[in-house]
């Protein structure tokens, strides 16, 4: 069967949650004397990281973070971290940027792998989340979208590499 996308959130609807959640990053860090360091989780976010980034109106670092959780579109429950971060955390306010939070295991993982650098506060902004999906106990402070449990691609998401550079967020029927 030929694979065909179907879309779930459009170019225009991403944009205007990423400005929202720009605007909301923006008010809950104003007090705050340091740059916010935005942590962006590798692969899957950097579309999303690169257009949040813009929408928060605050002075930014950007780091970035290599993980590997996925075989295809089964949770291995296996986080590998490809790539560390370059700057050290210690006292900032980091703030974990992902593409989706399934199971919560792999950012489960990140918060205990970045947590003993200890960062002054830290924080989780998903662009999606799947609350049915969960398996752990886990905050995520900022949401893009709650979604039941789907397989998406899109805006940075891939299944097998591909599709990350579709403008829209879609469900691939027949994969
Ligand atoms: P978790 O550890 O929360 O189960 O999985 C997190 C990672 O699994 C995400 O960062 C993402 O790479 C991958 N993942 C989970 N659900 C999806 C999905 O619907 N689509 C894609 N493309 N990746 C997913």
């Amino acid at each position: 069967m030929a694979e065909r996308l179907v879309q779930v959130f459009s170019k225009k609807q991403i944009a205007s949650r990423v400005r929202e959640l720009g605007a909301m990053i923006t008010a809950s860090y104003a007090e705050r004397p340091q740059p916010l360091v935005l942590v962006c989780v590798l692969k899957g976010s950097f579309i999303f990281a690169a257009d949040l980034a813009r929408a928060i109106k605050l002075s930014v670092r950007v780091e970035f973070l290599g993980v590997r959780s996925y075989e295809e579109t089964t949770s291995t429950g296996v986080v590998q971290i490809t790539q560390d971060l370059v700057q050290p955390i210690e006292d900032c306010d980091v703030l974990l940027v992902e593409d989706i939070v399934d199971t919560g295991l792999t950012m489960k993982h990140l918060l205990g792998h970045l947590g003993i650098r200890q960062p002054h506060s830290m924080r989780v902004c998903a662009l999606l989340h799947k609350p049915s999906r969960s398996k752990v106990e886990l905050t995520v402070d900022y949401v893009g979208f709650s979604i039941p449990d789907l397989f998406v691609v899109g805006y940075g998401l891939d299944i097998s590499e591909r599709y990350r550079n579709l403008p829209y967020l879609a469900v691939v029927e027949g994969a």
